[in-house]
């Protein structure tokens, strides 16, 4: 009887094993990283496709949605990874596109998702938006093709799936309201609600203001203090094996002298999703960099090193949370 119920347990409890040392080690060889750079003439930079205004339907934003479906388009060339989805609406006269990206896993019926926001406010003119998404849209798209061979050798056997969202229309264009931000998520949220899919989300991690040099990001809601406290464990490791690219400079406080800090709530693209009880695990700095919402958030106020320690952090959580053999 004991053993039935330890194999029920067993069964119905995903029991999260830790990155292993060797895999860890392994990340090296994975080239994380060659997407992300400020140097204009670099043709494998994301950033020179992103350095751009990107207001939900004008030109700046079709190009960036182009170079998103691309980009994946181009990874599915030696074999399908991706199934690549637009989600167009039309909302007070604008017409917005969410993408969302998820690996073609048959088998999987549960997903992780990695979120962020392609979209830039509408003022002031000429607002760039580097850590005001597009940073974090350049990361997901520089971990998908680190990832890319990975996930196509293992895409039959694996039962978690991974998605990327890109969403649409985060900023408000008058004064942040209900009914005036975040239009993609709440579109996508409510598509998702009436298609059950919502439910197949294991975790939403949303990325915001990554990329400055305030980084610190703490614990915002109990539900996922876990998945914060594995990728708080993960940083330090990682600190360890890479203290070249990783530094000393802690995003994440420490699991062993965490007093549990819950924030007020940031209001984010996550918001319809966190009220649908879906696990959310917020990726913001608790203290918003000077630039934000200003017109100097733009790729000469970005700091590089932090770019690339959010990347080799983000990759290492999302091959330990899919369990992916390195
Ligand atoms: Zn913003």
């Amino acid at each position: 009887m004991i053993l039935l119920y330890l194999l029920f347990v067993c069964c119905v409890v995903k029991c999260y094993e830790p990155l292993s040392a060797q895999s860890l080690a392994r990340l090296s060889s994975l080239n994380l990283g060659c997407g992300l750079s400020l140097d204009p003439d670099d043709s494998n930079n994301h950033f020179v496709h992103l350095n751009k205004t990107r207001v939900p339907g004008s030109k700046g934003s079709l190009e960036v949605r182009e170079y998103i479906k691309d980009h994946f388009d181009e990874l599915n060339k030696e074999g399908e990874v991706w199934l690549i989805e637009e989600d167009n609406f039309v909302e007070k006269g604008y017409n917005f596109s969410n993408i969302v990206v998820q690996t073609a896993c048959a088998d999987a019926r549960d997903k992780l998702v990695v979120a962020a926001h392609y979209d830039t406010l509408i003022k002031p003119e000429g607002f760039i938006g580097a850590i005001d998404s597009a940073v974090s849209c350049g990361i997901m798209l520089d971990i998908s093709r680190a990832l890319n061979g990975l996930l196509r050798s293992h895409l039959d056997e694996m039962d978690m799936g991974l998605a990327f969202i890109f969403f649409d229309g985060e900023e408000a264009f008058e004064k942040w309201s209900a009914t005036d931000s975040i239009y993609g998520a709440r579109h996508l949220h409510s598509k998702w609600m009436k298609s059950a899919e919502l439910a197949t989300i294991d975790l939403f991690v949303l990325l915001d203001l990554l990329g400055g040099e305030l980084n610190y990001v703490p614990s915002y809601f109990p539900q996922t203090h876990e998945n914060y406290n594995d990728m708080a464990i993960l940083e330090r490791r990682l600190l360890n094996d890479f203290p070249e690219i990783m530094k000393s400079q802690n995003f994440f406080a420490n699991p062993s002298d965490y007093e549990r800090e819950y924030f007020g709530i940031i209001e984010d693209d996550h918001i319809p999703f966190l009220r649908s009880r879906v696990p959310v695990l917020h990726l913001i700095p608790s203290r918003f960099p000077e630039t934000w919402h200003t017109i100097n958030d733009d790729f000469l106020h970005v700091d590089i090193n932090s770019i690339k320690r959010w990347n080799y952090l983000m990759a290492a959580f999302i091959i330990e949370y899919l369990e992916l053999p390195v």
